[in-house]
């Protein structure tokens, strides 16, 4: 019979019932370590009290209103968004898929506008990973993603992940957009090379192209800047956001430059949540801790540390790891043992870690997680590496 929820999930049996800062308490009692996040959405732990504050007294003010009226949280989180991005305007969403499914309607409403309405296609990547609606399974491609959901958006052109030779090759009078994740995150935490990242904004310019780029799980201070792009040097024409944005509370949005999103006018897109005044009062909470003096130098600072441990658990358990990879807080160990078995030790030993593909499990924990949680997080990831080995 079916379950009453629809089985698409693997779960694990865990009750989680409660969270604070780094940890989550199980129904039995048990006090798990987090480096999931929820997948680097709680990017300030669990239970934060200015994300509660923000929550909760916006719950007694207003829940929600139609974007057919002004909605002053949304305006405010739009106002930070664009004073500290490369982006002059924002459309909010639910999710990083809805925020695909814009960032593809976006780029070929630009095209059509300007007078190339045969300029539809997007260049996409092996392993990425850009959610689940029909455009954004189109967009991953792989068999995994698409099989039996056909028939399959049109207009996706995939290439290998990170392979520039190849792009400059497939750019043509057709090609409407290149999108990519900086750091692939379901892939297996595999980064885009600044040097990659830098060429791919030199043939977007050379031929008009837009560069859209997938921050859903990269962005938000997850990789020590505000967004993973940062580093490289260059900035998108659209990006993706979700996730870590909304700290926990369902929210994503559509970033864009002014000539990207100039297709963009009133009745060409919507939604009826997307920028609702829950989500946009815990938008601006996350945002304002994040942009605080200090704190992406901390999560830098905390980083270098962590990694430093990993390296020295990879060359502990030879057996076990082969290598670690990202950046940031946006780590991932690849595993020589199949690596659902280590994240299966990490739930032995009070530590939630997450899988990813090509044999890697993810580390993504909270941004503000303490040196001591650090340390204590490696120690558990050590006795879940011997457990799996004896
Ligand atoms: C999670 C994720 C998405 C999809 O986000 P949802 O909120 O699950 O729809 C898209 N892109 C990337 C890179 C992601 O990690």
């Amino acid at each position: 019979m079916i379950p009453s929820v629809l089985p698409t999930y693997n779960r694990a049996p865990l009750n989680f019932v409660k969270g604070e800062g780094s940890w989550m308490i199980e129904a039995d009692g048990r006090r798990f370590l987090d480096l999931g996040a929820g997948i680097a959405v709680n990017v300030l732990g669990h239970a934060h009290p200015a994300l509660v504050a923000a929550l909760t007294d916006q719950a007694q003010k207003l829940w929600h209103v139609s974007n057919l009226y002004q909605i002053p949280e949304q305006q405010k989180l739009a106002d930070i968004l664009v004073d500290n991005t490369f982006a002059d305007t924002v459309f909010f969403t639910n999710s990083g898929t809805e925020a695909c499914e814009l960032a593809v309607k976006m780029a070929r409403k630009y095209w059509y506008d300007k007078g190339a309405p045969e300029r539809v296609e997007i260049i996409t990547y092996s392993g990425s990973f850009h959610g689940r609606s029909s455009a954004a399974i189109a967009a991953a491609g792989s068999e995994k993603m698409v099989k039996g959901f056909g028939p399959i958006l049109d207009g996706f052109v995939h290439l290998d992940w990170g392979d520039i030779d190849a792009t400059r090759a497939a750019v043509s009078d057709k090609t409407a957009a290149i999108l990519v994740e900086p750091v692939q995150g379901e892939g297996g935490i595999k980064p885009l090379a600044d040097a990659d990242m830098k060429a791919l904004r030199e043939i977007c310019d050379e031929t008009g192209t837009l560069l859209i780029l997938d921050e859903v799980q990269c962005g938000v201070g997850r990789t020590g800047r505000l967004f993973a792009h940062e580093w490289a040097g260059v900035t998108p024409d659209i990006m993706m956001v979700a996730k870590g944005i909304g700290g926990g509370f369902p929210l994503g949005a559509v970033l864009a430059t002014e000539d990207a999103a100039s297709g963009m006018t009133a009745g060409t897109h919507g939604s009826t949540y997307g920028g609702n005044p829950l989500a946009c009062a815990v938008g601006c909470a996350v945002m304002e801790n994040v942009l605080a003096d200090g704190f992406l130098d901390d999560v830098n600072r905390k980083a270098g540390a962590l990694r430093q441990k990993l390296e020295g658990l990879v060359a502990a358990h030879p057996e076990v790891f082969e290598t670690v990879r990202g950046q940031g807080l946006m780590l991932g160990l690849k595993c020589k043992v199949a690596n659902v078995d280590v994240v299966n030790a990490g739930y032995a030993n009070d530590l939630i870690t997450v899988p990813a593909a090509d044999n890697v499990i993810r580390l993504l924990p909270p941004l503000t997680i303490t040196e001591d949680e650090i340390a204590e997080a490696v120690d558990r990831l050590d006795k879940a590496a011997t457990h799996v080995t004896s």
